[in-house]
């Protein structure tokens, strides 16, 4: 039989690159997110670190000033990240669409604009979709741009749940620019709307663009996630995604191409999150006796543990196997959306699992298993629900095995 080179799931540059983010993990996030977490305030501190450390710019190419790493690469250190605290990939990851969507359709003066500020995080980017009466069916959105005699657009509406909606600086934003088009996605644009990051009244330039005050949540506290309010709002014709030419009316492809990669995002929260609790577990299990012995002994508890650990390396396969299509050039939109339905289901799995393991503690603020499972949920939400990624899921196998 022939012999196959030693197993290793890294190559030598991500396994120094998951080695240090680990390490800012364990030493920078975990000792602090549960302080962000219960005050529900911005980590600054860890957000300036990972400006240093270049996490912002992991996939904006060295000509840009970032590392160049594949999504790949990038699915790996989400997973550690959110292993820490998944707000902080939160901060992250709209950031990490928005430089995709602008390396894929940007216009090179739309790149050499945006990215070198994106790759340090000085400029950070947030993404937008969802509006108050609309969030898995995009179609039906409302917000509206309209072309005026300047040669200007004007943005009308309203959108929700804007991730990094206050302290980004810019927003891709999709709104409606033909009202007539049919189907509806024909006539829909992408806008890299400005805004000055941290202001909520935007005037001079940038008037118009009013983001309310933050959303209350059950969980993902710390990052920002708001309402943004257009109102009369003007937009230069060269900050459409792509260029007037070729971005108008061209909106709902780019967007819906740059949650594939957002699902393959999603996917590695979950098996960040599940990751923990797994260890929570597997720690907590080992100290706390009951009947005469460790937890971890009663054959009922192992058997948590071992469902845990095969879920998480499930999904973490499910996840790397998107992310490495996709790097090759291929379609993941299938294998993007089972690894974001089944990642997600794990997260939401393993938390409870471990909240169980812990008992009555589970229940406390003094454990970290309460704040995992606030911030579980979210992933089975967020990108798509898990009926939605059914239902891509679906229509993607029938349209592969057509008959
Ligand atoms: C904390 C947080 C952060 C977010 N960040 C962002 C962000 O940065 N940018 C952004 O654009 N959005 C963001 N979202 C919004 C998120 O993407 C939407 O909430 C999500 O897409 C679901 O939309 P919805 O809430 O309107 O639910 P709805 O679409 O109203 O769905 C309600 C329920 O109906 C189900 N359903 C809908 N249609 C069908 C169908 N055809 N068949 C079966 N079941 C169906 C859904 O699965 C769900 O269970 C965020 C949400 C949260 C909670």
């Amino acid at each position: 039989m022939a012999v196959a080179p030693a197993y290793s799931e890294y190559t030598d540059e991500q396994k120094d690159i998951i080695a240090m983010v680990r390490q800012f993990a364990d030493e920078q996030i975990l000792p602090n997110a549960e302080h962000f977490d219960h005050e529900d305030e911005f980590p600054q501190d860890i957000v300036d670190q990972m400006k240093e450390l270049g996490l912002f710019g992991v996939t904006i190419p060295e000509e840009y000033g970032g590392m160049g790493l594949d999504l790949t690469t990038y699915v790996m250190i989400v997973e550690e990240l959110s292993r820490g605290w998944i707000s902080i990939s939160g901060i992250v990851n709209t950031h990490f669409i928005g430089s995709y969507l602008l390396m894929k359709f940007g216009t090179d003066e739309q790149k050499q604009k945006y990215l070198p500020q994106m790759a340090t995080g000085e400029c950070r980017a947030a993404f937008s979709l969802s509006e108050p009466e609309m969030g898995s069916d995009v179609q039906a959105l409302k917000a509206t741009a309209k072309k005026l005699d300047d040669g200007t657009y004007e943005l009308n509406g309203q959108k929700m749940w804007v991730t990094n909606g206050l302290r980004s600086q810019i927003v891709f934003v999709l709104v409606r620019t033909d009202p007539k088009a049919d189907p509806p996605y024909k006539g829909m644009s992408c806008f890299i709307a400005e805004k000055e990051p941290g202001v909520s009244e935007n005037t001079g330039e940038y008037a118009g663009f009013i983001v309310p005050p933050p959303l209350k949540k059950m969980g993902y506290k710390g990052v920002e996630s708001t309402e943004l309010v257009f109102d009369g709002y003007k937009c230069p014709a060269e900050n459409i995604l792509g260029g007037e030419e070729a971005g108008l009316n061209r909106g709902f492809q780019q967007m819906m191409d740059a949650l594939e990669v957002g699902r393959a995002n999603v996917a590695a929260r979950g098996v960040g999150i599940a990751q923990r609790a797994l260890e929570l577990a597997l720690r907590y299990s080992q100290e706390r006796k009951a009947f005469g012995k460790p937890i971890a002994q009663h054959q009922a508890i192992q058997f948590k543990l071992a469902d845990m650990a095969t879920q998480i390396e499930a999904a973490r396969l499910l996840t790397r196997k998107a992310a490495r299509l996709k790097d090759a050039g291929e379609s993941s939109e299938l294998e993007a959306g089972m690894a974001k339905l089944f990642a997600s289901e794990a997260g939401r799995f393993c938390v409870e699992e471990c909240f169980r393991i812990h008992g009555g503690y589970g229940y406390s603020k003094e454990y970290e298993i309460e704040r995992l499972y606030r911030d579980a949920p979210l992933l089975l939400i967020g990108e798509g629900t898990s009926e939605i990624q059914r239902m891509v899921i679906g229509r993607k196998l029938l349209a592969r095995n057509k008959i």
